[in-house]
């Protein structure tokens, strides 16, 4: 094709991506508030063990949570729910993110406990579907990913909020190249998208009783896009006058993480890739990405998972079950809080810490030097159940500090 022609062909390109967008815009607008589990006869929970070590720790925290929920699954007031299918072979055969009816049982659910899963990249065999958890935000509206990161020993008790559904990702598949030699992909902030994470953060510092919200943007570069969420964030914190707010810059925010005085910063709220990059540097100062979940919440539907991949080569070196299940135990904790679990949700959180940083009566290694995931689950749970769990919580975070 001449220059000429895939030039016209970008621009009509260009006119359908700007025409898909303003139809979401009015898609999020006329969307409900969000869902009520407390009024709610029976909550389905849906796992997805997803691809690689996903199964298995997926399952060491089903069974965590299926014993801490015992007598609500005896009344029927709480049901888990095997969704088989979100494997990368199932979707590679049907060509699809998330298969037809793999996605009509997910929306069947009102929240998800997702294992992780394989993305194909070139050069791999699989063919090019997009990943199924870009799919499953997209489908789902999970426009906000909630990610804590607590070091009780260094006072750090932060919680990232990462816009979920724009920035680059929402166009990733869709950039447009000229003649071989130019490409460009497309960022897209819109207000309402930012409104909503930037409500959803300063909401929970309300709730929570945190008093500093700090916006992290490239604004002074990206000046339409990341301009317009800085615009949207002081619009906000105007509603939120007890909270104290502050702007930042990604780069220096990833420095700030690393700073000796980073306790001082609270919550947390950004676009898509800058929330992916800095929230996976705060897993590892908490200590790795095996102990790190996430929420994806939408107003309709939530989905938990690890903030990790799904380590094929664990895996394939038959090392599965060596596999550190705290991530997904986590992932499994804010599941609990956000169907109203609180006090259940706090005590598993707790014991999470205690176990993973302050007891470590067992090590997980992800080799057969450590524990397996199984055993680590049952450490967690009797934590959970030691009726002094407080106290030892309370000296932990004494001790250390
Ligand atoms: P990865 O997170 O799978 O692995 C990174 C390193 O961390 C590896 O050394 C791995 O062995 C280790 N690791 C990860 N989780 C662990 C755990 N629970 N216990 C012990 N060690 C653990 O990253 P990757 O190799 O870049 O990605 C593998 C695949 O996962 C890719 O296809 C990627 O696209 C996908 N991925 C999926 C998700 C998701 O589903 N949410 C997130 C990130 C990556």
């Amino acid at each position: 094709m001449s220059i000429e022609k895939e030039i016209l062909a970008s621009k009509d390109h260009l006119e359908g991506l700007i025409r898909d967008q303003l139809e979401r815009i009015k898609r999020i607008k006329s969307q409900g508030d969000w869902t009520d589990y407390s009024g709610l006869k029976k909550i389905r929970i849906g796992l997805l063990g997803g691809d690689g070590i996903g199964p298995q720790i997926t399952e060491d925290a089903k069974i965590v949570l299926a014993e801490l929920l015992q007598d609500d699954i005896a009344n029927n007031s709480v049901e888990f729910i095997n969704i088989e299918g979100l494997t990368i072979e199932n979707r590679a055969k049907h060509l699809k993110a998330i298969p037809d009816d793999v996605l009509e049982k997910i929306k069947s659910c009102h929240v998800t406990l997702k294992g992780p899963t394989t993305t194909p990249e070139k050069g791999d065999n699989w063919p090019n579907i997009e990943s199924a958890n870009v799919g499953m935000r997209k489908e789902l509206d999970l426009f906000a990913n909630v990610r804590p990161v607590k070091v009780p020993e260094e006072n750090i008790d932060w919680v990232f909020f990462r816009e979920n559904t724009e920035d680059s990702y929402a166009l990733g598949s869709q950039g447009i190249e000229i003649d071989n030699e130019l490409a460009m992909d497309f960022k897209v902030i819109t207000s309402i998208g930012s409104q909503r994470i930037i409500e959803a953060a300063f909401n929970h510092a309300r709730n929570t009783g945190r008093k500093r919200v700090s916006v992290v943007t490239k604004a002074n570069i990206l000046k339409k896009t990341d301009g317009k969420f800085l615009e949207e964030a002081e619009k906000v914190a105007s509603q939120f006058p007890e909270i104290e707010w502050d702007s930042w810059y990604i780069d220096i925010m990833t420095a700030n993480l690393l700073h000796t005085r980073r306790s001082e910063f609270e919550v947390f709220v950004m676009p898509n890739l800058y929330g992916d990059i800095l929230t996976d540097e705060a897993a590892q100062i908490q200590g790795g990405v095996g102990t790190a979940g996430s929420a994806n919440l939408g107003k309709q539907h939530a989905m938990f998972e690890a903030i990790h991949g799904s380590a094929p080569r664990m895996l394939k070196e038959g090392r599965a079950q060596f596999a550190n299940p705290s991530s997904m135990i986590k992932a499994g904790a804010m599941l609990l809080e956000h169907i109203g679990y609180t006090e259940l949700a706090q005590k598993l959180d707790k014991a999470l810490s205690i176990c993973g940083q302050y007891e470590k009566k067992l090590l997980i290694t992800g080799r057969d030097n450590g524990s397996t995931g199984e055993e680590y689950g049952k450490y967690v749970l009797n934590t959970v159940r030691d009726k002094n769990i407080d106290e030892k919580y309370e000296k932990y975070a004494k001790e250390t500090q």
